[in-house]
């Protein structure tokens, strides 16, 4: 007996949560139930994370946590119940298995199988803003090659596992060298690691638009959160609904499983809502938890289900379906399936989903970090470039000088375009003269003596060569 933590959340999510444990307890499950209230209930009585401190005690001490969609309340303070869990636990990995059901099933992509490997703590997710100037906010992308390292390496692992052929990245490295230029760096790296497993590399934007158009080209995709969270939700959807799909958050010690869903609140209390992607949510902790034959005698129970047409709303055709029925019906069919399996579609055999032990994060040595220069973020409401130019050299001294101005990233200065919009948010980036090296004391010296000009600096940015490889972009046109 296994005891696991559950929220049964908002929206839609106490009708599909009853629905999915009436179907585990009903296909012999062993779990025990420890439930706990999460959600804008907790967030509207004053608690601006959306959980109690003796709810996270329950699901660390469970370490397994099968969670409804929640909704977060708009407006500001309030913090993502979903992203702080995932990151205080250390669920890095989201998996979100999408497959197509044909003919049962209408959608435009027939063989469509594929698993979107979403990298879950970092990239813009970090959630660090700031506004910066009257007219500026910005938003911290931060990737780690830990970070990096442990993802690709699940879904090259996960691939095997699986006895999957391909493993696809995603990333814009051509803009974001950086960032994303370390996720596909280290996806070059360990897919050396894999030679059986075939790997890829595609840039996002033309990558997404394929597997929208020609998803059987794909068979794992590995990425970075925000492009993991979007495409998932996109592939859910074109195998037929985004109803369908769920998602399993695993970390080293503590995994949560759900739904890819939102609390849908239009839709709740009408006992319409599909509960399929909570209950493959709920399979695949089965599964984690080494139950797998009750995971595959549900997952076969729902997919006969499928098969005899018996479909909620969000996917019933006319022509495809048989009956249209609300989530309670739904549920009643999948138990009377259970034991059953689906004879078009291919029943499932997860005799090999075992959960997964990764090598730990080895930290390499530490490279030799050479400070290059500083970037100086100001806010100057003024227009023209060359005359902030004249305002900032006043700041030069000691062999340290301005050698470019940007606004949002274009070069302004020297030999700026006047064509180019500016606001008031400038980075002047300052560099030591080739005889001179470059330490902490010029920086505070730089602050000093633009408290002394009167200009407003808003961040600064150290520029660092790693090795002996310069590691920060140049301007745009520099
Ligand atoms: P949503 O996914 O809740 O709903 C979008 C639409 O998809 C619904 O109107 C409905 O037509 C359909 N739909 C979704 N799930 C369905 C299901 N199981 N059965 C049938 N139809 C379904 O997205 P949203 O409207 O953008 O978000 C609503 C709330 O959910 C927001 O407060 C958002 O913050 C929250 N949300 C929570 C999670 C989570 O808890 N993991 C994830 C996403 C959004």
């Amino acid at each position: 007996m296994k005891k696991i933590t559950v929220a049964k959340g908002d929206g839609i999510g106490p009708e599909i949560m009853d629905a999915t444990l009436e179907i585990l307890f009903a296909a012999g499950a062993k779990i025990e139930i420890e439930e706990i209230e999460v959600g804008e209930k907790v967030y509207l009585s004053g608690n601006a994370s959306g959980i109690a401190p003796e709810s996270w005690e329950s699901i660390r001490r469970n370490k397994v946590f099968l969670k409804s969609p929640i909704t977060t309340p708009q407006g500001g303070g309030y913090k993502s119940l979903n992203v702080s869990t995932r990151k205080f636990l250390g669920l890095y990995a989201n998996i979100r298995p999408c497959k197509s059901l044909y003919p049962y099933v209408d959608t435009k992509h027939p063989i469509m199988d594929v698993v979107i490997v979403r990298e879950n703590e970092e990239d813009l997710y970090a959630g660090i803003e700031h506004q910066q100037t009257d007219e500026v906010v910005q938003c911290l992308k931060l990737i780690s090659r830990p970070g990096c390292e442990k993802i690709i390496r699940y879904a090259f692992e996960y691939a095997k596992q699986q006895n999957r052929k391909k493993v696809t990245c995603f990333t814009k490295d051509n803009i974001m060298k950086q960032t994303d230029g370390l996720f596909h760096e280290v996806f070059d790296e360990i897919a050396k690691e894999y030679p059986e497993i075939e790997n890829e590399h595609w840039i996002i934007d033309i990558g997404a638009a394929k597997m929208a158009d020609t998803p059987e080209a794909f068979d794992v995709i590995v990425m970075p959160n925000l492009y993991g969270d979007v495409l998932s939700d996109i592939a859910a959807q074109i195998t037929g609904s985004v109803g369908l799909a769920g998602s399993a958050n695993i970390g080293e010690e503590c995994a949560m499983f759900e739904a890819i869903h939102g609390s849908a609140p239009r839709r709740a209390g009408q006992d319409i809502a599909n509960p399929s992607g909570l209950l493959q949510g709920s399979i695949m902790m089965l599964n984690h938890i080494g139950q797998n034959d009750i995971a595959e005698k549900i997952h076969n129970a729902w997919l006969k289900t499928m098969e005899d047409g018996i479909h909620t709303y969000d996917i019933y055709k006319e022509n495809i379906s048989k009956e249209k029925v609300g989530t309670k019906a739904f549920t009643k069919a999948i138990i009377k399936n259970l034991g059953h399996n689906p004879t078009i579609l291919k029943a499932v055999n997860f005799s090999h989903s075992k959960a997964m032990q990764l090598p730990k994060y080895q930290r390499r040595p530490a490279a030799k970090k050479v400070l290059e220069g500083l970037d100086l973020f100001i806010h100057w409401p003024g227009c023209d470039p060359n005359e902030l130019a004249e305002k900032i050299k006043k700041m030069e001294f000691a062999g340290i000088h301005l050698s470019m101005i940007t606004n949002r990233g274009i070069k302004v200065w020297p030999n700026g375009f006047k064509e180019t919009f500016c606001t008031d948010h400038w980075r002047c980036r300052f560099k030591p003269d080739e005889r001179v090296i470059m330490t902490k004391e010029h920086i505070i010296q730089l602050l000093q003596n633009a408290i002394l000009e009167d200009i407003d600096t808003i961040k600064t940015e150290n520029l660092y060569s790693f090795d002996g490889k310069p590691a920060f972009s140049l301007g745009q046109g520099q």
